[in-house]
Parts: C-alpha cells; sequence; structure tokens
C-alpha cells in the first residue's frame, strides 16, 4: 500500500521552494551529499570534500537549528553565498498554531498544496514531553472510535516531512541547539495521523535523520511507533528501527476487535500477538505498550480486562488506557471514570501497569483520535459538548 504512493527514495528528492530554491532542511546526509555531488559545477565542492561539508550542513541544520546562511560560521562565506543561490533553509508554513489550557501546543503545518499534516506537543510525558507526530495525511483505516479514520488517504508523508513536524515544533519552542539540557522535546510518538506500518520505509528513513547523535539526536529508545496492527510490517520495522511498540489494542477478542477495527479481520489477535513476542529487543526493560481506549459499554467491563489479561500473558507489557475522546460526529461515549478505575485496578494487579492517559488538548482537539487535517471548525456549543461527554480525572 504504501509503496505505490512514494516514488524514488534514493535519489535527491527535495521539492524546491517557490523561488527554486532545493528546500535543505527535513534532508538527510546521503540526500544532502548528493545535492552537493550533483552541484559541483556550481558549488566547486570536490568530491573528497562532499563528506565533510554534508557533515557540517547537517550539524547546523540539526544541532543547531540555523535559519541564516550566515550563522554557520566554520563555512567560508564565499562558500556560504554559493549555497545561498541554489539551497533554502526555509521551513514549511505552520497554518495554524494552538495552545491548549494545559500547555498541549497543535500545529496545522502545510507541506505542500492539500497536504496538511497535524503534530501535536504534549508537555510532561516523561518528565519532558513528547511530539506526537503524523506518518500519513488521512487513513485508510476505519477504526470505528477514530476521526482520522474519517479522513480518506491523501498520501503517505515523505522522510523529510515527518523530520520537519519535529524541526517545527523545536523552533517553536526555542530548543535550539539540540543539545541544550532542558529541552523538553525528547521523545517522539508517531500517535499522529496515518498508520505508519503503511509507510515503513519513510518512517524508517526518518529515524536515521531524528536519531542522528550530530543532529537531533533523540535516542531511540525514546521513539515509539504506534500501529493498528498490521501484522507482517511489525518485525521488520523493529529490526530496522530499533524503536519501542505500541499497539492500538482495543479489543481482547476478535469478535469485537473486528467490529471497533475492520484491521482485525485481516490479521486477527492470533497473529498479532505473535508478532508482538518476536518484537526485537523485546524485554521487561523494553516492553510493548497496548493501547486500550475506554469505550463506554463496549469493552470496558471486568470480564474485558480478564480477557485482555490472558492475551497479554508471557509479553512484557503495559497497558495505556485512553479514555474516548469525541469528535464531531463520533458515535461513542467515554466509560465513566470509575469502570475505568475499575479496568485498571484489574489490569494492575495481573502485573502490568496500566496508567489511565490524562487527556490533553481537548478543547483545540488535539487529543488521540482527534486529529484530522480539514480540521472542521466548532461552535462554541459544540466543543463545550465534547468536553461535557469526556470525565474528568
Ligand atoms: N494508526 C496508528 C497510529 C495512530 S495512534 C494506530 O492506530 O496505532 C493514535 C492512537 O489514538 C491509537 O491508539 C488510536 O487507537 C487512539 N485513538 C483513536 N481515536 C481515539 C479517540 N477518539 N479517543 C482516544 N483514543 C483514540
Ligand atoms: Fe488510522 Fe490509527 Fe485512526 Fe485506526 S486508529 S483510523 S489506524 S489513525
Amino acid at each position: 500500500m504504501s509503496t505505490t504512493l512514494i516514488s524514488e527514495t534514493n535519489r535527491p528528492t527535495a521539492p524546491a521552494s517557490g523561488d527554486g530554491l532545493i528546500m535543505l532542511v527535513g534532508l538527510g546526509r546521503k540526500e544532502i551529499a548528493a545535492h552537493l555531488t550533483e552541484l559541483e559545477p556550481i558549488l566547486g565542492i570536490e568530491p573528497k570534500k562532499v563528506r565533510m561539508r554534508t557533515k557540517q550542513l547537517f550539524q547546523w541544520i540539526y544541532n543547531f537549528g540555523v535559519t541564516e546562511w550566515s550563522q554557520m560560521t566554520n563555512i567560508a562565506k564565499p562558500l556560504r553565498a554559493k549555497f545561498e543561490t541554489v539551497f533554502s533553509l526555509e521551513r514549511p508554513e505552520v497554518i495554524e498554531r494552538q495552545v491548549s489550557v494545559d500547555g498541549t501546543r497543535k500545529y496545522l503545518i502545510r507541506m505542500g498544496p492539500g497536504i496538511e499534516v497535524e503534530s501535536v506537543f504534549i508537555p510532561d510525558v516523561s518528565k519532558t514531553g513528547a511530539l506526537c507526530v503524523s506518518s500519513q495525511v488521512g487513513c485508510t483505516l476505519t477504526c470505528k472510535f477514530c476521526h482520522t479514520g474519517t479522513q480518506k488517504l491523501v498520501r503517505n508523508l515523505t522522510a523529510r516531512e515527518i523530520v520537519l513536524q519535529i524541526i517545527i515544533a523545536r523552533d517553536d519552542l526555542g530548543e535550539w541547539p539540540t543539545t541544550q539540557e532542558n529541552r523538553k522535546l525528547t521523545n517522539i510518538v508517531f500517535m499522529g495521523m496515518g498508520e505508519p506500518l503503511y509507510n515503513t520505509e519513510q518512517v524508517g528513513d526518518s529515524l536515521d535523520i531524528i536519531c542522528d547523535p550530530e543532529g537531533l539526536g533523540i535516542g531511540r529508545r525514546r521513539i515509539t511507533v504506534s500501529t493498528s496492527g498490521v501484522v507482517p510490517e511489525i518485525v521488520p520495522m523493529g529490526a530496522r528501527t530499533s524503536a519501542m511498540l505500541a499497539i492500538s489494542l482495543h479489543a481482547a477478542n476478535d469478535e469485537l476487535r473486528e467490529q471497533i477495527m475492520p484491521i482485525n479481520r485481516k490479521y486477527p489477535l492470533k497473529d498479532l500477538m505473535q508478532a508482538c513476542r518476536d518484537y526485537p529487543g523485546l524485554s521487561n526493560s523494553r516492553r510493548i505498550t497496548f493501547e486500550y481506549v475506554m469505550l463506554k459499554g463496549i469493552n470496558d467491563q471486568p470480564w474485558h480486562a480478564k480477557q485482555l489479561i490472558r492475551l497479554l500473558k508471557g509479553i512484557p507489557a503495559k497497558v495505556n488506557l485512553i479514555p474516548f475522546n469525541p469528535w464531531p460526529g463520533s458515535e461513542y461515549e467515554c466509560s465513566d471514570w470509575e469502570t475505568i478505575e475499575t479496568f485498571s485496578d484489574l489490569v494492575n494487579s495481573a502485573g502490568y501497569a496500566s496508567p489511565i492517559r490524562t487527556p490533553r488538548g481537548r478543547d483545540i482537539l488535539a487529543a488521540c483520535g482527534q486529529l484530522k487535517s480539514e480540521s472542521e471548525k466548532m461552535r462554541a456549543s459544540e466543543k463545550r459538548k465534547l468536553e461535557q461527554q469526556t470525565p474528568e480525572s
């Protein structure tokens, strides 16, 4: 599914900006080097210097976040001047930036005509903060409880477009250079729009850029890739990226899971759990996170919790209970708070950590499953109604 949408990943693929310049930000070392080689007649960089120049550009872009050529002080002025004639350090346009009352920030970024991408920065995750990035515009899957699932797939995002989401958040948070000690953006979760395992090549390439210690420097264990259960891609993705795995489980029996997540018809629980057992590097310190959205009267009863415990047996796991976040037109309600707590207690007493995720950024439709790029503008009354539907912790 993914491969037909994205082409020619190994050639220099940076799109030209409006003024014909090559957009450098978001590119990996290989692509930057390919541009320097290709542009030798203009830039005059000898082949044996390409690697060194690539490294300099890479560090300025991803470690220092520079936006001006004059900031690249270890590159001589004449070469900087040449760079300026062919390359741009421009970022894509942020068409909307919203800050929630709880500090969550949502960015709507225009990557190109009709390609609008949402990412969400959530403060106070793992003592610091996490950026939730999108891997596709829209989604081909149609999980019943998910807003993104109502938006048709527009296309897969490129590695560059995934990386740009981080650059934009770091710009906005003022966290350059990357090495500053008290930075808040330390973790990345692929839990925004789309199914990352239908775009594994670009997701893998983006991790190579994001995790490069001379650049953005985010450790692979601080990156979590979440999937609805694209079974054949789970183990290869782990081997390629060494990222942490999250599974959107939401039901512990096939009948119910099929109802709310049609992908379960293709990849039933038995196969999904086997792929989890086979996930590379799995251990008690590298557990799989199972996400479980609490849907009132659907999957939230004690017997569901017991079924879940049986299903997880033998897998180093933790369970994230997500109170259902409503969206305009959604057909579910969130479970009552006591029901969620009872569920959590049962899972906990079976030895699995099962924190209840506090809904973040609900007022700006930035919470899990609420993202959709053609963000419908809600009337204040609709917004209040949604807020009332989700219980407070
Ligand atoms: N497609 C991937 C990545 C998206 S992650 C996946 O499904 O795993 C987004 C997470 O939020 C998933 O666990 C998803 O199931 C959950 N989610 C979707 N809609 C939700 C909603 N309305 N309320 C709470 N969580 C939701
Ligand atoms: Fe797509 Fe994930 Fe939403 Fe399902 S939960 S529709 S896979 S984004």
